[in-house]
């Protein structure tokens, strides 16, 4: 048994959260890279009957697979490749986040072939150097932009940006740069509805930069955005609990060496217990020796080489049987290993670890009726 076990009550509970975090400003819920890891579609439709106002996407694949699952919400996507087929997703009434005049261009063209107009948000890079319009281009976009809506081509509803949360200072200075911005827009002619910024953390900690709209990921799934341990102090719940059970056990006498390499070592006769979740299920093979995982009642660190589908636990003594279930991480209350806690053990963030957990782990879905 492999589970990765997904409380969509929790992710009801965490929306509610943010929602009053956000006053009165829109929720986007951001379930990117298969909603970070707990099923895309899962999620997505438990936000949306739970009344979310938009959905946020990287890719306009993303974007079309919430389409075909029949997800109606409004849906934004930011990440736009050279190959991506803007027909489809304006098509699909997919609003596109643009950040350079090719991409204008293209989206426009898309629009002129389908005799309709395109809604867009313009992202500019006020500091946080990824995509989004570099500010010496911003006279150029905006007017272009003001020229392919008085076309009727597009729809400007909306602008943003995104932090580098590098430290208040700098995300001060980024806000400052979008409301120059936002300015800029205006007087090419622009008026943009919706302006975003803030994510999970900034949502959290600039209440005055909210806007019309957050985009919130990290927060929906119980994780601290801050990857601080904090989550239950924001009120979040966990959302995610990774768990597997014992598949073999055995006894073993001293100086038994344990998994490739021998970084374990038996100093007595003791009980070894297999586990069969491995790297290939995203358990980062640099967790050996660092986390923890909970089995009846007691958390024991993987000691010995993390394998491609399994992993050995030395539990001396105990008794241990086959099928007895093992938490890698879940809900803190449970004695588990918190996601924090695990991804702290791995030198990582929250956000990596359950995005990277998959392979032949099965995602079961608990609460959301
Ligand atoms: C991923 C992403 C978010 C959500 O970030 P969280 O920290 O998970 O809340 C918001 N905006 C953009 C542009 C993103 O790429």
């Amino acid at each position: 048994m492999r589970e990765l076990v997904i409380d969509l009550d929790a992710v009801v509970h965490n929306l509610d959260v943010m929602r009053s975090r956000a006053g009165g400003a829109m929720v986007m819920g951001v379930v990117k890279a298969n909603g970070y890891g707990h099923g895309m579609i899962e999620i997505a439709k438990t936000l949306e009957s739970a009344g979310v106002d938009y959905l946020g996407v990287a890719d306009n694949e993303e974007a079309l697979a919430l389409r075909e699952a029949g997800i109606t919400v409004p849906v934004l996507t930011w990440l736009q490749h050279p190959e991506d087929d803007f027909k489809a997703a304006v098509s699909a009434n997919i609003d596109l986040g643009l950040s350079s005049i090719e991409q204008l261009e293209r989206v426009a063209e898309a629009a002129e072939a389908l005799g309709t107009r395109a809604n867009v948000h313009l992202k500019v890079d006020t500091g946080l150097g990824r995509n989004g319009a570099a500010q010496i281009d911003w006279h150029k976009v905006f007017k272009l932009a003001a020229q392919l809506q008085t076309n009727e081509l597009i729809d400007v509803v909306g602008m943003f940006t995104h932090l580098s949360s590098t430290s208040e200072h700098d995300d001060m200075a980024q806000i400052g740069k979008f409301e120059a911005a936002v300015g800029e827009a205006r007087d090419a002619g622009l008026s943009p509805r919706i302006r975003h910024l803030t994510a999970s953390d900034g949502s959290l900690s600039y209440p005055d930069a909210h806007y019309e709209m957050v985009r919130v990921g990290a927060a929906l799934y119980g994780l601290d955005p801050f990857s601080a341990g904090r989550a239950g102090e924001w009120g979040l719940r966990p959302v995610m609990t990774a768990k597997s059970s014992v598949v073999q056990v055995k006894r073993v006498e001293a100086g038994q060496g344990v998994s490739y390499g021998y970084l374990h070592k038996t100093e007595r006769a003791t009980t070894l217990a297999l586990v069969p979740v491995g790297y290939a299920e995203g358990l980062p093979r640099d967790a050996t020796r660092h986390v923890r995982v909970l089995l009846n009642n007691r958390l024991y660190p993987i000691l010995a080489r993390i394998a491609m589908d399994q992993f050995v636990l030395d539990v001396g003594d105990d008794l241990v049987e086959v099928g007895d279930e093992v938490v890698l991480f879940g809900d803190p209350r449970t004695g588990a290993s918190s996601v924090d806690d695990f991804a702290a053990a791995c030198s990582t963030i929250n956000y990596e670890i359950v995005t990277r957990m998959g392979g032949r782990f099965k995602r079961v879905y608990v609460g959301g009726e």
